[in-house]
């Protein structure tokens, strides 16, 4: 026997990770389930390639169990690859990932307090120490006759003496510290398990005492019959259904699973599920919820995907794992890449989680495409769920708009449901030089507005975008496909329809013009002569980088800047009886009233209430009367 003494390194990281981690001491649980986990993986693989260990039969399993009386312990025993005196001094005397050596190396004194830094790296087997004082790991490696014993308190050193063990694999047994009690406890540990390592693929059993009580047979007291039964019972479901290869699972499996796990009473829409190999390697099964999750529109919504490392849970709380205009997607992300400790901030800055998470979108958008292309029903239920958000997207994620612009539908002028840019395209006649779109309102107001008359008379399809975001949005936006977006309520659209003799007939009725705005004072940003309206006195149309009523709506209810109040202007039909009225008169007031209440007609065109409506319904019966 012999005493040795931890290289300083480990005494270092025994120290950081007690004080950085222990408010989440829970961990040590998973960290050794995972351990166990790893040795099985690496005694599966020898028993399948060529050497040694070739043909190596045994049931992969984990054993836990506790003692409930005295110096309490938790014991996890695996049937994994094991260790030699060797591997024991080399795996539990140093730190063996050179990685973590150079990361400790680097840490600063005030970074070492952090803990988020320090679960950066694999705090791994000596997390237990958070719980136990004392630690042995009884150990025989598959192949090998004798078996060792490792001890330590967790301090200074350790010693190795030879031991029994019957078969390959791992015993460590935790002499729990008081604060540590808790864990030598059924319902504790069934709850850890099913937290973080319910997905583990080998099968954990955890041996207990079952008190039995029998109401039939009481004793001399009164109190029912009481026998102890031992049980040996699984605890863990070990279906990471996400590991399997796509073509074994059934689609009831897919559909059970999701339901399972994400509280949802329906079947997803569609699921996703991916296998990526190469420089990261990580699989991913993403579901659609048939009904957008109720939160979905909550600045503090839940985040639907769960990250696993290796099969263990990670966190189902991080907003980064996927974009926010995706949150509305359920699922699992799990990396063979990442460090089990992994992070939020790292997880943030994370090369291999950006891979991840860019993958992922690229994914998930192309796989809503071909939806949108293969199956347009389903891809009508999805985009009543989640036009907005991929909207969202438009504004938040350049990197994807061209994908994005692909996936998000509006209504139409011309056309009942929803179109999409490419189909606007499509149907855009040859002489057709943009996209033209109306913001601002409800979806009936805005199919009705008169602004859409000119353009529905040369057949061009108008966009109505109904949405409260599309304006904000849509004005990030500048073209699809190299053709550019206008919006027909701003005043620079209507050189698009310019006519031939148009700038004649604007030129001739100048002073008419002028006597309306002279009539209209502060009211309006200015007045000009439309050749588009139809039958309609006029419109009100906003400066080309003025926002509209509606937008300036939104940004005074947001708490935004004060834009100040920004006027409309004002375009009038010269061939409308009512305008020719204005036009023939001398009377000063009648000429002020008629302009006031073309205006406010106007205004009231596009959902925007006069200032003074009872001022306007008096103009309207006085001159009615007339
Ligand atoms: P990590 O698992 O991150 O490498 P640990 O400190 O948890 O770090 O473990 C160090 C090493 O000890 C492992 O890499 C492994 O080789 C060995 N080890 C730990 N637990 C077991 C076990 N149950 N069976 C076999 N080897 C183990």
């Amino acid at each position: 026997m012999a005493t040795k003494k931890f290289k300083t390194e480990v005494t270092d990281l025994l120290q950081l990770i007690i004080h950085s981690l222990y408010s989440n001491r829970e961990i040590f649980l998973r960290e050794l389930i995972s351990n166990a986990s790893d040795a099985i993986d690496k005694l599966k693989y020898l028993s399948l390639v060529d050497g040694d260990l070739k043909g190596f039969s045994f049931d992969p399993r984990i054993d836990i169990s506790f003692t409930e009386e005295g110096k309490r312990t938790l014991t996890i025993k695996d049937n994994g690859i094991g260790m030699n005196e060797e591997d024991l001094n080399n795996n539990l005397g140093t730190i063996a990932s050179s990685g973590t050596k150079k990361f400790l190396a680097s840490l600063t004194e005030d970074q070492k307090k952090d803990s988020n830094l320090i679960g950066q790296f694999g705090v791994g087997f000596y997390s237990a120490f958070m719980v136990a004082d004392k630690i042995e790991v009884i150990s025989r490696k598959a192949g090998e006759e004798k078996a060792y014993k490792w001890t330590s308190d967790g301090k200074s050193s350790y010693e190795i003496t030879e031991a029994e063990r019957d078969g390959q694999g791992t015993t460590i047994i935790l002499y729990l510290t008081e604060d540590g009690y808790t864990y030598a406890n059924r319902y504790e540990i069934e709850s850890l398990v099913k937290k973080y390592s319910d997905h583990i693929a080998y099968p954990i059993y955890l041996e207990y005492d079952k008190v039995n009580y029998n109401y039939e047979k009481k004793d001399e007291k009164g109190e029912p019959e009481k026998t102890t039964e031992h049980v040996i019972e699984q605890i863990n479901t070990c279906s990471a259904l996400w590991r399997r290869a796509k073509s074994e699972i059934k689609e009831e499996e897919y559909k059970e699973f999701y339901k399972n796990n994400y509280y949802d009473t329906e079947d997803p829409l569609f699921y996703i599920h991916t296998k990526a190999e190469g420089t990261t390697e990580y699989v991913t099964l993403f579901f659609i919820p048939q009904k957008a999750p109720f939160d979905m529109n909550y600045a503090d919504y839940r985040p639907g995907v769960k990250l696993y490392v290796k099969r263990v849970y990670i966190t189902d709380d991080d907003k980064t794992l996927l974009p926010t205009y995706l949150r509305f997607v359920r699922g699992i992300i799990d990396s063979e890449d990442l460090p089990l400790n992994v992070s939020r901030e790292i997880l943030q800055e994370n090369r291999v989680m950006a891979s991840i998470r860019n993958s992922s979108v690229k994914k998930l958008l192309s796989e809503f495409k071909k939806i949108s292309e293969n199956n347009p029903e389903l891809y009508e239920k999805f985009i009543k769920e989640y036009n907005r958000p991929l909207k969202e997207g438009l504004y938040s994620d350049y990197a994807n708009r061209d994908a994005l612009l692909e996936l998000v539908r509006y209504h139409s002028s011309s056309r009942d449901g929803y179109v999409s840019l490419r189909s606007y395209k499509e149907h855009m006649p040859s002489d057709q030089k943009a996209i033209y779109y109306l913001t601002g309102g409800k979806e009936e107001t805005l199919k009705s507005s008169p602004l859409l008359d000119a353009y529905k008379k040369k057949g061009y399809e108008v966009l109505i975008m109904d949405d409260d975001i599309d304006e904000i949005v849509i004005s990030s936006v500048y073209e699809y496909e190299k053709i550019p977006l206008k919006a027909i309520n701003k005043a620079g659209a209507m050189d698009d329809l310019k006519e031939e003799g148009e700038d004649e007939k604007k030129e001739a009725k100048k002073s008419l013009a002028e006597k309306i705005k002279a009539a209209l004072g502060e009211e309006v940003k200015d007045v000009r002569i439309s050749t588009r309206l139809v039958d309609i006195p006029a419109v009100v149309v906003n400066d080309d980088n003025d926002p509209s009523a509606q937008m300036q709506r939104i940004m005074k209810q947001m708490g935004g800047p004060d834009v100040g109040d920004i006027k409309p202007i004002l375009e009038i039909n010269v061939d409308s009886p009512l305008i020719k009225k204005i036009e023939d008169s001398q009377d000063d007031e009648f000429v002020k009233k008629l302009s006031s209440i073309v205006l406010s007609s106007a205004m009231l065109q596009e959902g925007i209430m006069p200032e003074n409506p009872a001022a306007f319904a008096r103009d309207i019966s006085e001159l009615l009367s007339k």
